[in-house]
């Protein structure tokens, strides 16, 4: 009864295709979008370059020659001459922090130099927020001991905000600020009012008011009173449409670097804030959202496993960390630091019991029990030791649970042991890593754990070799010391060149370790893709995969590897549709 007889099946066929032209002839009015007349990069190995693309319902039903693209314009297909410029599959940033970073983004003086520049922050978040709102963030200062891109030395002169600048154009605006390292806050007279502070004549417990001449408060504050003065009165959230307009400036800034996915972690409400604008059209990036760890039950019971949600929001993976970070000594290591006999680092929460003493088998556990629910598992580890012990981790989920496509993703890998590089590729690792925090991190990295160790920090080389597959991406915003710029360019830049923004030193840090631009790009694109089990969807730029591309204003393989840093890109599509444009 299965059996269609032939002029059946013959008949079928045409009345499927007569349906298919119809839809794409008179609804579609041919492609959406066509590029032509560019230099593409497809990262499809079986179709390296190609001149023009064309997309279609928001997926790529063309990569070819210019003259084969241009048969299919349509009525309302939007056609775009690239004029020979370069373009790339749309970026996959595999780490950011978006909550954070909207914040971050919409104030913030954290690389800020002088006064000029403060009072042009302060004006731009003005026209952002509604009378009333707090001006918080600051973060000054974090760069004041070691210059953008330097390798070390004292950079500048110390910045500190004058508050006197901005205090009558933020007078119905209440303003708490701060230094990177809390060592200093500082607030505005509206702010000092609220807290119960009279600026004529400042006082309040363990608070040291910074005066003027004529004993008024300049609005610096020092001293471990001044929390408390504000903890009450300083919201501890934003107003969700406060969360909106963050979200939709980040968006922009996503877009402006090329970017089309990345792997998100923030809290439930950034996520609430991704399903309202993906209703509204308004999503920009392709967003894979991570849960806490020790939410894995939680997500069971909700249904949710690798490969849920859509194109646009994807589920089904649990983020965890098991060391502390190098910015504060505190990953974890074999054998201690060089600058700290007595400290090793230390581990993170779920590691450890309420005594602060590692709990043999704990956090295996809650690995062992998203893993048997079907999530997919992405642990921070930093120094060599807890990278070592999360493959261990790996070999019992494979005893436990059964050898499978995991996909493990080991966020950051940062300083590996020489003996576990192979076992990082025999465990079919995903590598997350960050190139720009080598830029960053060299400054002093050899001081605290010497040149033996060193050499296995972001050994992208060696990790490469070695099987894992490498997955970049940029850590946005970054920590409280330090920026880390959405931009894919440092980071590509980074892992070709490993020096630091300003050329230092000469050659790279531990040059062995570069890898070629091909390996980056693939590192930025198609491999985030598979890190998030999606290679299928996107990641290059060949027919099937959705129309994500980003156009760049240089040939990427035409230039010295030092120009890569300042590359910029000119426009970013995403399922077919222009989303910036400079
Ligand atoms: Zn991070």
């Amino acid at each position: 009864m299965n059996r269609t007889s032939p002029p059946t099946r013959i008949f079928l066929a045409s009345f499927l295709l007569l349906i298919g032209l119809v839809l794409s002839g008179c609804s579609q009015g041919g492609a959406d979008l066509i590029l032509h007349n560019g230099t593409l990069w497809t990262g499809d190995a079986d179709n390296p370059r190609v001149e023009a693309l064309v997309i279609t319902d928001g997926v790529i039903v063309l990569a070819g020659s210019s003259d084969e693209a241009l048969t299919h314009r349509g009525g309302n297909t939007e056609v775009v001459d690239l004029q020979g410029a370069f373009g790339v599959p749309g970026f996959n940033d595999t780490h950011i922090h978006f909550g954070s970073a909207a914040r971050f983004l919409e104030f913030n003086i954290m690389r800020t130099g002088t006064q000029e520049e403060f009072v042009e922050r302060v004006e731009s978040v003005l026209t952002r927020l509604e009378e009333g709102e707090w001006i918080v963030g600051g973060m000054w200062g974090a760069y004041d001991q070691w210059a953008e891109g330097s390798s070390g030395g004292a950079a500048r002169e110390p910045f500190r905000p004058d508050m006197a600048l901005i205090q009558d154009m933020t007078a119905d605006y209440p303003m708490f600020i701060r230094k990177f390292n809390n060592a200093e806050f500082a607030a505005n007279r509206t702010a000092l009012e609220l807290a119960g502070v009279d600026p004529l004549a400042p006082e309040a417990q363990d608070v040291a008011f910074e005066l003027d001449e004529e004993g008024h408060a300049t609005g610096i504050m020092r001293g471990r009173g001044v929390a408390a003065l504000f903890r009450e009165i300083v919201p501890r959230e934003f107003s969700l449409e406060r969360r909106f307009a963050q979200t939709r400036h980040a968006l922009q800034e996503v877009a402006r670097y090329g970017v089309t996915s990345v792997s998100d972690m923030s809290d439930d409400t950034q996520l609430e804030i991704y399903r309202a604008l993906n209703e509204t059209g308004e999503l920009t990036t392709r967003v894979h959202f991570r849960y806490f760890l020790d939410r894995w039950s939680e997500l069971q019971s909700e249904g949710i496993s690798v490969g849920s949600g859509d194109e646009w929001i994807r589920l089904g993976a649990l983020k965890g960390h098991i060391d502390g970070i190098m910015g504060t000594s505190t990953a974890r290591f074999f054998e201690p630091y060089d600058t700290d006999p007595n400290n090793y680092g230390r581990w993170r929460q779920l590691m450890v019991g309420e005594d602060g003493e590692l709990v043999e088998g704990q956090f295996l556990g809650y690995m062992l029990n998203a893993d048997s629910a079907d999530l997919q598992l992405s642990i921070h580890a930093i120094g060599d030791e807890a990278n070592s012990l999360l493959m261990d981790y790996l070999e019992s989920l494979n005893a436990e649970n059964g050898v499978k496509e995991r996909r493990f993703r080991l966020v950051h890998a940062q300083v590996i042991a020489p003996e576990d590089f192979d076992r990082l590729g025999e465990l079919g690792v995903v590598a997350e890593v960050q190139p720009f925090h080598l830029s960053d991190d060299m400054r002093w990295m050899e001081e605290r754990i010497g040149t033996e160790r060193s050499r296995g920090a972001y050994a992208f080389k060696r990790l490469l070799d070695g099987g894992a597959i490498l997955a970049f991406g940029s850590d946005w915003p970054g920590t409280s010391a330090a920026e880390y710029p959405i931009n894919p360019m440092l980071g590509l830049y980074a892992a070709v060149t490993r020096e630091t923004l300003t050329g230092t030193p000469e050659g790279g840090w531990f040059p062995e370790e570069k890898i070629s631009l091909e390996d980056a790009l693939r590192a930025y694109t198609v491999n985030g893709a598979y890190s998030t089990f999606e290679e299928d969807i996107k990641g290059t730029l060949s027919p099937g995969q959705l129309g994500d591309v980003a156009i760049l204003d240089a040939d990427l393989f035409a230039i010295a590897p030092r120009a890569i840093k300042d590359v910029a890109v000119t426009m970013t599509v995403i399922g077919g549709q222009i989303v910036y444009q400079d």
